[in-house]
């Protein structure tokens, strides 16, 4: 970061940015992409390219954009978002019924919103294929959609951990959103930054809006030289943050105050059980062990595994959880 070139991001010159661009854009089979400070910045400006007030977005109903950025799509966007399935995404007959719907007066759904991985489901993979019925495929979405003239956005900050854990390839998983966001402050470790990817004509679009609320970096080059970094170093890496959140739900699956389920990717959720009421009940005590987590959902403990933690730290957090849990839940 200290020896990146840097020119200003505002006039589109800083070179350490237009590479991370070049690069992410490549990484992901699209035509244009622009830096920006956050995902929620990058989910807000998708809003404002694909949608006009006044109109809705089908997104599964907890969604990053719906639940985690305080309204903002109607409070700065003026949409609406209408949620459809459940929290593991939703199913192409129930976008169709949505859709449907406008003939009966129902408002334009000028977006569909997809999320890989999915926040709120503890990082578990939306799916391109499946054979399942239960589940939905981001592939028959994409096709229906498509048939209808409906672009996708697809919330894909947490993208790298999608395809770590499926080896799809990047591309792949991005060719499902007409634009797509990706971070790299988040499994990569980067200090911060976004990128927002699509065509070259909505990201020029894009790059209006960016302005626009404020996200003009200047010398952003510094933060886009530890993206790069983070790109290079880091990816491959996910695969043992994934293999120690297994590692981490067999090991704290047998405590009665809870149940844990069997993590996808990175992050591991356990549901509280009676006579324990609210997840912040064993959170408060874990944060006060060094343990350092907190509720996903008021009943779910949300325990979040990162490149900063080695085998060695992830014994001591399960032991700490083993002593302090069961104390915190009376049992
Ligand atoms: C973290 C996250 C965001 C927002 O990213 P920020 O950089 O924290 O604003 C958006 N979507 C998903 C799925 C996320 O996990």
């Amino acid at each position: 970061m200290a020896g990146a070139q840097v020119g200003d991001d505002c006039y589109g010159d800083d070179p350490t940015v237009l590479a991370l661009e070049a690069r992410v854009c490549a990484l992901l089979g699209k035509q244009a992409a622009v830096f920006l400070p956050t995902g929620t910045m990058a989910n807000q400006i998708a809003l404002r390219v694909h949608c006009r007030p006044g109109q809705t977005v089908a997104c599964h109903p907890t969604a990053h954009v719906r639940i985690h950025e305080d309204a903002s799509a109607a409070a700065l966007n003026g949409v609406q978002l209408m949620p459809i399935g459940g929290r593991r995404g939703y199913r192409v007959e129930e976008l169709e019924a949505l859709i449907h719907e406008e003939s009966c007066g129902w408002p334009k759904v000028a977006l569909c919103w997809f999320e890989n991985t999915l926040g709120d489901a503890g990082g578990d993979i939306w799916p391109l294929r499946t054979g399942d019925e239960q589940r939905s495929s981001q592939q028959l979405v994409r096709t229906y959609a498509e048939t209808l003239g409906r672009p996708i956005h697809l919330d894909g900050a947490r993208l790298w951990n999608a395809h770590i854990a499926t080896r799809e390839p990047l591309a792949q998983l991005a060719a499902v959103g007409d634009t797509v966001s990706v971070a790299l402050s988040k499994g990569l470790g980067a200090p911060g930054g976004s990128l927002l990817c699509g065509t070259q004509a909505l990201i020029d679009t894009a790059r209006g809006f960016k302005h626009a609320m404020g996200g003009g970096m200047r010398q952003a080059g510094v933060l886009a030289a530890a993206g790069l970094y983070a790109l290079g170093h880091n990816l491959e890496a996910l695969q043992s943050d994934h293999q120690r959140a297994k590692r981490l739900a067999a090991a704290i699956a047998d405590l009665a105050c809870w149940s844990v389920e069997q993590p996808q990717t990175n992050m591991v959720i356990a549901s509280v059980r009676a006579p324990v009421r609210h997840a912040e009940q064993l959170c408060e005590p874990l944060r006060a062990a060094g343990v350092l987590c907190y509720p996903n959902r008021y009943q779910e403990v949300r325990l979040a595994v990162h490149r900063g933690l080695n085998d060695d730290a992830l014994d001591t957090v399960i032991e700490r959880i083993l002593k302090v849990v069961p104390a915190a839940a009376g049992m």
